[in-house]
């Protein structure tokens, strides 16, 4: 199966479930960053419940960020998400030793840390922005989602999230599941998710089981009288363009933009959240330098 996000409805209608797919997208961001395993995880858990959290997004025109830092060895780790199911992110320091947990599973709660907070800022094409933000639980993103959902978007909702890196660093499997509770769910409602909830197999091997058929099969199994919304490709993807760094450029003052032609003699420019580097060359960084109040205009 490709990258995808499927969503259903359960329990009559009164239960929400999303299943997602990530394997291929993480692979992208490992790839991008050069990430080590640890990075991988906690980027691709961040990434994996990005993917959601912007398909639950109203309109094209909206998007959100996500942000967390717990003070550990990674540093932060920055997530956009779009409603057409696209997400970017990275995090400060994708070289962050490995460590592994006494049953042999990657330490990404040590990495990450526990004293911080996961922000989520919704730019919902209003005046000002909505922002969210909880104090991180245990530092392995899966728990911390669900804190945040349940305190701060008032949404009881559990979350599961994995991430299986191989031995050579590729990513072997990787997929996140949402339930929540619509405001009519019942104690009887509760009690179904809370049994399937605890059955449920690690989200990478699930992934991994259902990789021949699809997403919607996995619902099916997991819950009688699935309704299923739709099923939709979701990938990584940056928005940026030599075009949006030109402009970019043009912001820089006078001076800097001249000490880029007379002494480095041309420029690249990275993009924070793809890692895509941007030649310039002297020549068009004398015309952006000519044309720079054109750009601001
Ligand atoms: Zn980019």
């Amino acid at each position: 199966m490709k990258d995808q996000l499927t969503k259903a409805l359960v329990c009559e209608g009164r239960v929400r479930l999303y299943l997602v797919r990530t394997t291929d997208l993480v692979q992208e961001a490992r790839d991008r960053f050069d990430c080590y395993p640890c990075a991988a995880a906690a980027l691709g858990r961040t990434l994996s419940v990005g993917t959601m959290m912007g398909s639950m997004l109203k309109s094209k025109q909206e998007m959100l960020t996500i942000t967390i830092n717990g003070g550990g060895p990674l540093g932060t780790i920055m997530v956009d998400a779009y409603a057409d199911g696209s997400v970017r992110g990275f995090v400060s320091n994708p070289h962050v030793p490995t460590k592994t947990r006494e049953d042999g599973h990657l330490d990404v709660a040590d990495v990450v840390g526990k004293e911080g907070t996961l922000t989520v800022t919704k730019d919902l094409h209003m005046a000002e922005n909505w922002t969210g933000t909880v104090d991180l639980q245990s530092g392995e993103i899966g728990d911390d989602f669900a804190y945040y959902f349940t305190l701060s978007e008032q949404t009881p909702t559990a979350v599961s999230v994995g991430v299986l890196v191989g031995p050579d660093q590729n990513i072997l499997a990787s997929g996140a599941m949402i339930i929540q509770m619509l405001p009519d769910a019942t104690d009887t409602d509760i009690s179904i998710c809370e049994h399937v909830l605890e059955g449920l197999k690690p989200m990478s091997t699930l992934i991994q089981e259902y990789d021949d058929t699809n997403l919607e099969e996995l619902a099916r199994d997991m819950f009688e009288g699935v309704h299923i919304l739709s099923t939709e490709p979701v990938s990584f993807s940056c928005p940026c363009s030599k075009e949006r760094m030109e402009r970019a450029l043009a912001t820089i003052a006078d001076a800097d933009l001249k000490a880029m032609i007379e002494e480095d003699h041309g420029a690249e420019v990275t993009c924070n959240f793809c890692n895509e580097h941007y030649q310039f060359s002297e020549a068009e960084l004398k015309a952006i330098l000519e044309h720079k109040y054109d750009f601001q205009a």
